[in-house]
This record gives C-alpha cells, sequence and structure tokens, in this order.
C-alpha cells in the first residue's frame, strides 16, 4: 500500500503520511520477535481487531501474544478518520429485514455496547486521545425528509438508537452549504484520535502482561501437535489458539481467508491550520459530519484548527493526488474554502469488505480463529469482535456464533473486484442523478 503524504517529516516512523504520527507524544516501539515463544493464543494482526483480542484476553488472564508486520496501528486502524459509531456497514434496516427482530436486535446491541466500552476503556486506562467530542450528524444529500424520519423511527423504536432529526434549518446552520437538506443527529456517537486511541489500548495489554511484537510479519501457519506453531522470519509462536486479524493488507496467513473480503481503498486529507472565521463561514459545528450518499464525504474538525476531510473509495488504482481530489471534493460542498484551505497531509487507507457487509468472526477449525472484515464499519464492531473472541477462547462462550449468518463469504478475486467497480459506478451515478 502505498501512501502519500503532501507534507513530510515532524511523525514518528513507521506511519507513512499519517497527521495522526505527528500527535503522539509517546514513541513507544515494540521489539520484533526473535526466538521462540509460547502461549496460550497467537493474534496476528496489530489492528482494532487484534489488539482489542488481546486486551481482552488479558483481561480474562489468558497468556497471549500479538505479531504485527508492521506497527501497531499501521493498517486501517491508525489512519481512520476517528468517528466512534454504533452500527454494521449493512444498516439496521436491512439486518431486520433479513434477520428478523431478535437477531438484528443482538447484533446492533453489541456495537452499542462497544461503544460504552471504549469510554469505559479510555478512562481505565487513562488513554490520550482526545479531545472525545460527542455527536456525529449524518446530513442528507438528497431532499427526502420522509425517508429521514422513517429511518430515525426505525432505528429508536426497534434498537433505542437515540436518533434526532435536525431539520434543515439546523443543518445548514451547522454545515454552511445548500448540498445539504434534513440531518440525523446521534448524540452518543463521538469522534477522536484513533491511532492515540489504538497505541493507548496496545500500552494498556502489554502493560497487563500482553506479549506485543512489531516488525513481525507472520509467514507461515501449521498445525503442531493439539496446538499450532506460527512462523516470522527470525521467530516462533507455539499456542493453543491462533485468532487471525490481519484485514486485507498482504497474503492471508491462511488461504481461506485470501478472498473472503475485497480490499477497498478510501482516502483522507488533512488541512493545514483555518482561522476561526473562515470555519465559522464553512463548518460551524464540532460534530462529525458524514453524507447520506452510498459513498460519502465524511469530516471534522481537529485540534489547531486543521479540517479532517474524507470520501471516496478506489477498487484498483488511487487517485492521481489524493490531496487534490479530497480538495475538490470539500469545494464542491463548501465553495466559501477556496483559496482558504491548504492540505497538509493526505493518505489512502484499505477496507477489508465481505460480501453480506457484515464482519466475519468464528472458527476455521479447532483453535484457529478469524476476526476479520471490518470494511465500513471498524471502531465499535472490532472492539466488539475482541470481546467476542476473548470471551470465546477463555471461557468457552458461544456469542460469536451470533455471526454464523456471515461466514467467509467469496468475494470472486479480482474478477469480484471488477464487479464491485461496476457497483461502486452505479451507485455514484444514481447519488449523481439524486435518485
Ligand atoms: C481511511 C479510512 C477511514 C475510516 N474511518 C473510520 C471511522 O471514522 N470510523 C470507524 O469506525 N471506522 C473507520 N474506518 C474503518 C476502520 O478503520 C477499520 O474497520 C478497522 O481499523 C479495521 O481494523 P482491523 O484490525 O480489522 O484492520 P487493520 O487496522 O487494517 O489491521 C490489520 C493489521 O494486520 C497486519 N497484518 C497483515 N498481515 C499480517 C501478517 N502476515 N503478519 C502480521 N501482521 C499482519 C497489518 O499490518 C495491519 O496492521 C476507516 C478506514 C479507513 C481506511
Amino acid at each position: 500500500m502505498t501512501t502519500q503524504a503532501a507534507k513530510t517529516g515532524g511523525y514518528i516512523s513507521g506511519y507513512d503520511g499519517n497527521y495522526y504520527a505527528t500527535t503522539l507524544t509517546e514513541n513507544r516501539e515494540w521489539p520484533a520477535l526473535d526466538g521462540a515463544q509460547e502461549a496460550e493464543v497467537c493474534i496476528v494482526g496489530g489492528g482494532l481487531a487484534g489488539v482489542n483480542t488481546l486486551l481482552g484476553l488479558r483481561e480474562r488472564g489468558i497468556d497471549a501474544v500479538l505479531l504485527e508486520s508492521s506497527r501497531i496501528g499501521w493498517g486501517a486502524s491508525g489512519r481512520n478518520a476517528g468517528f466512534v459509531a454504533k452500527g454494521y456497514a449493512a444498516g439496521e434496516g436491512s439486518l431486520l429485514a433479513k434477520y428478523g427482530m431478535d437477531k438484528a436486535k443482538t447484533l446492533v446491541s453489541l456495537t452499542k455496547n462497544a461503544r460504552g466500552l471504549i469510554r469505559e476503556r479510555i478512562q481505565k486506562y487513562d488513554i490520550d486521545c482526545g479531545p472525545v467530542i460527542d455527536g456525529v450528524l449524518t446530513v442528507s444529500w438528497h431532499d427526502q425528509p420522509g425517508a429521514i424520519v422513517d429511518a430515525i423511527k426505525t432505528a429508536n423504536d426497534h434498537f433505542d438508537l437515540g436518533f434526532e432529526f435536525k431539520t434543515r434549518e439546523e443543518v445548514r446552520e451547522m454545515c454552511r452549504t445548500s448540498r445539504y437538506h434534513d440531518g440525523i443527529f446521534s448524540p452518543h456517537d463521538y469522534q477522536m484520535n484513533p491511532l492515540k486511541f489504538l497505541r493507548g489500548l496496545a500500552a494498556a495489554a502489554d502493560k497487563i502482561g500482553g506479549r506485543i511484537f512489531e516488525q513481525s510479519a507472520v509467514t507461515s501457519l501449521s498445525k503442531d501437535g493439539a496446538g499450532w506453531l506460527v512462523k516470522t522470519a527470525q521467530g516462533t509462536v507455539r499456542a493453543k489458539h491462533v485468532v487471525l486479524s490481519t484485514a486485507v493488507y498482504g497474503d492471508a496467513v491462511d488461504k481461506r481467508l485470501q478472498f473472503a473480503a475485497i480490499p477497498v481503498q478510501t482516502y483522507i486529507m488533512v488541512t493545514e491550520p483555518i482561522s476561526e472565521d473562515a470555519y465559522a463561514a464553512s463548518l460551524n459545528t464540532r460534530y462529525a459530519i458524514y453524507d447520506s450518499r452510498f459513498c460519502s464525504d465524511y469530516y471534522r474538525r481537529l485540534p489547531e484548527g486543521r479540517l479532517l476531510w474524507g470520501g471516496r473509495v478506489g477498487l484498483f488504482a488511487h487517485p492521481d493526488n489524493i490531496a487534490e481530489a479530497m480538495t475538490q471534493d470539500m469545494l464542491k460542498v463548501y465553495p466559501q474554502l477556496r483559496g482558504v484551505v491548504k492540505p497538509a497531509f493526505a493518505w489512502s487507507g484499505l477496507l477489508s469488505y465481505a460480501a453480506h457487509k457484515m464482519p466475519m468472526i468464528g472458527k476455521l477449525e479447532d483453535g484457529l480463529w478469524y476476526n476479520t472484515g471490518y470494511g465500513g464499519h471498524g471502531i465499535c464492531p472490532t472492539t466488539a469482535g475482541g470481546e467476542i473472541v476473548a470471551a470465546a477462547i477463555a471461557a468457552g462462550d458461544t456469542g460469536y456464533r451470533a455471526f454464523d449468518d456471515f461466514r467467509l463469504s467469496f468475494t470472486g478475486g479480482k474478477a469480484g473486484r471488477y464487479g464491485a467497480q461496476m457497483v461502486y459506478l452505479w451507485w455514484k451515478l444514481r447519488d449523481h442523478l439524486n435518485i
């Protein structure tokens, strides 16, 4: 994965052009695996899915090792937009329609609980990932207030999500653009610095005995008596259980995961600081914002007066210049920022999308677990997934069976990516035509 920075320097190594790395006030590095280790559990992948599993296991007293091929949070987890919102990419309405009320409620409540657990852990482990700002606003690109009211009713009546309707006057007071119509406000969702959060979680797991190894790509996995043998270039881990949380970076350690998700790129740009006045004339709120299109813009104000702007997806190539592409998208919504805003950082990240748009959590065989497929619904579901897998291994909990309907899907390899590209173009056209 190539990343691109409009500005370099100032951030700690291993995070490419990622703005968040410039905000770190520590530069802890975990060692590479060297030699032989034994553990009850070996987790592969140091993103949110892997680190949450490690912390969940350690909190339950289980001996565990985590191997990350680069740095903790190098993947999507350390480069996302930092919106902490409940729910899944599949959407509550579609879960309800396909799986019925009980199942949909169980699934959605997992991410609601996770949203609370994240707050608890920030406090409990004193994780410096602020400012944590409450409130996420979804603004409607289309003039369809009836659809918004219906969505709020479903979310509140069935899932108790506490959504609030915002009129277009209220939306336009916060977002000074004529692009948007009405909005859905979620007061309990929030925003934070995702890289600082993840590194804080990893430090917490380490402090209570979790063994973490960076620069330790897993090169092979094989059966070893009643357990598993995991190999890196310079070391091995023998473990009774292995949890694969490698998302879509690199080749899958187990070929059964190789085509289970489509790697989808998405992009973020962070600007130079913007004056208070220029802000107030465009984005007159601290809430995190995203719009209602299939392929939405998502953005929020950062400390120091910077603006984080994310959007677009790509199945194959990057846009030639991510910073320029994001700036153009921003100016379509806020033309008043022309000449006011300069990009300072830009990068891409990979989402790991299953065909069913749900996380994939389960067992491949005895002692071999997968916890992956978090494209489009990351921070809360990965927290839930970590807890589910940790509870299954530590106490035989069967909560992971709630994901039996969302097994490893076959996404069709390269052909699947062409198919997904066509679907994406179709939805872009619909967005463009306002249908
Ligand atoms: C630009 C962008 C914006 C996003 N915005 C949001 C948002 O605002 N809110 C939200 O909730 N979600 C968001 N997401 C989604 C969220 O970031 C992801 O769902 C989540 O981070 C997935 O976590 P993960 O641990 O599954 O994957 P990753 O974070 O990608 O971690 C996988 C890790 O596995 C490691 N790995 C791979 N192969 C090996 C191997 N062989 N050996 C060892 N390690 C290996 C990789 O190096 C990587 O660090 C966004 C994602 C992107 C890309």
